[in-house]
Order: C-alpha cells, then structure tokens, then sequence
C-alpha cells in the first residue's frame, strides 16, 4: 500500500517555514537608533550606529534613485504584450494566459524562476502560488516590498505537468527575458533555482555548486555584466524542507542586501 502523507508533519513544516522567513528570523531591520541603544545596554554583536546612522541618511533604496525613460516603459508594456501574442514555441497555443513578468522598472533587484506554474498561468502573473507566498516572504523577509524588485521566469509560458522547460523553448523565450534586462539593468539579479541560473550563466553546473556566491550575467555587447546569485526555488524549499536549505537561502539573500548596501534584518529575540 502506498505510504500515505503524514499531514500534521507538513503542516508543520508550513507554519515554521512561515514563520522562519516572516517571523522567527527576519523581522526587525536595525534603525541606528535601534543600534545605538543595543550597543549602549545590550552589548549585541549589531552593525555599528554609525554605519546605520549613515545608511538612514543616505537612504539606500530598494529601486534605483533616478526614473527610467518613458520609452523604457513604453517597450517594457510592447514586450509584455508581445509576450501574449507570441507563438514561437508549441507552448503559445497550450497557456490560458503569458506570463510576461512585473515589478518596478527601476528595480534593483531581479528575480528570475524557471517557468509559470498553474496559479501563474490561470492569472498570468508571476509567483502567485504556493511557491510565490514563499517568494513574498522571502521579500518581505528582506526588508523589500515585492512592487520594489522585478519578478519574472525563464519561460512565459506554462510547460504541460509543469515538467522542466525544454532547451527548444528556452531559445525561443529567453530572448524576451534578456531584453527585460537590459531595459531594466538591475544591480543583481536573484536566479532561483537550476534552471535560471544554469541558464542565465550558460553552464552545465549544479544549483548546490552555484548557489551562495556572486556571478556575472552578460547582457551583451556593449554593456556591464550584471551580479547573480543563484539560490534555491522557492518550489524546491517547499519540497525538502530542513532548517539547512532554509538558512542557505536566507545566506544567500543577507549577501545580496549587502552587496546593495541595504541594511540586512537581524534575527528577531523571541
Ligand atoms: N515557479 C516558477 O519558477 N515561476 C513561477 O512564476 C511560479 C512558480
């Protein structure tokens, strides 16, 4: 007989996973005031108040400081429409709706996953299913809100069964991807899982070799490679859930708000 799910577990392991990227880890983004006072009466190990002191007065933001062009805007929409029109591969006439991507146009942060699920396809909006609340909190979790970064996939459309994307779909499609790029140009872009960044870096190597450190995405010619972190999808967290796989990720996003100079949430006393 078939082993059946042992529902208390998972929903266990739903509400810590909740809690862990929307309570339990990441709550709290340190004010220098919050620093000041932390230095002064608790001796904890926090950035110092100066530096924070300095980051509130700069005001180091999430999207970028100048706008972009309404032309960007202009052929960001011509792409998206295009995208729902398009027929380039057999999965243009099996989609309820394209998935074209969105978020802030003068994001500096890109999140990029692998191919639209059911939800995404039925709403054709990105990460709005089980893997995409997971997404939200991991935003959220950041200290970001998710209209500041860009959200999109590999693929538009939605593969049959959600089976992999097929190497004849990704050349159709990722020329779409790439000009959303570059019209945006973000500081990082956040690959999530193996197949974004394996195709984004255009290497055979594992998720497990490439997540946790910063790579370069080439937008072409003429133009400055871009920082990429590979990171689990969110997908893959859901599935194999260990405290191991959950920090990991959250490692991998401490660095990206680091490297962006944006402050990076503490782990919230209990
Ligand atoms: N998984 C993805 O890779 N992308 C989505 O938009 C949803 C789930």
């Amino acid at each position: 007989m078939a082993k059946q799910p042992n529902i208390n577990k998972i929903v266990r392991q739903h509400i810590e996973m909740a809690e862990f990227f929307s309570g339990g880890l990441a709550v709290k983004t340190l004010t220098a005031e919050d620093a000041e006072h932390a230095e002064k009466n608790f001796k904890i190990n926090s950035a110092p108040a100066a530096v924070l002191r300095q980051q509130d007065a700069g005001a180091v933001s999430a999207v970028k400081r100048t706008p972009c062009s309404p032309e960007t805007v202009k052929e960001l929409e011509e792409l998206a429409e295009k995208t729902r029109k398009c027929r380039k591969c057999d999965l243009g006439s099996l989609r309820t709706n394209a998935v074209p991507g969105e978020g802030s146009p003068v994001a500096r942060i890109m999140f990029v996953g692998e191919a639209p699920g059911a939800d995404e396809d039925a709403q054709g909006r990105p990460f709005v299913g089980r893997a995409g609340q997971l997404l939200d909190k991991i935003i959220a979790a950041c200290g970001l809100k998710r209209d500041e970064v860009w959200i999109g996939n590999i693929l538009k459309c939605r593969p049959p069964d959600n089976r992999d994307p097929r190497p004849e779909e990704i050349i159709a499609c990722l020329p779409y991807l790439q000009r959303q790029i570059e019209l945006i140009n973000p500081d990082i872009i956040v690959a999530l899982g193996a197949h974004a960044a394996k195709t984004l870096l255009d290497t055979p190597k594992s998720i497990g070799q490439l997540r946790g450190i910063f790579h370069e995405y080439y937008p072409g010619i003429g133009h400055h490679p871009i920082k990429l972190m590979a990171t689990f999808h969110p997908a893959y967290l859901l599935r194999n859930y260990s405290d191991d796989n959950r920090r990991k990720v959250w490692e991998d996003m401490k660095k990206v708000l680091a490297e962006l100079g944006l402050p990076v949430p503490q782990r919230a006393s209990k």
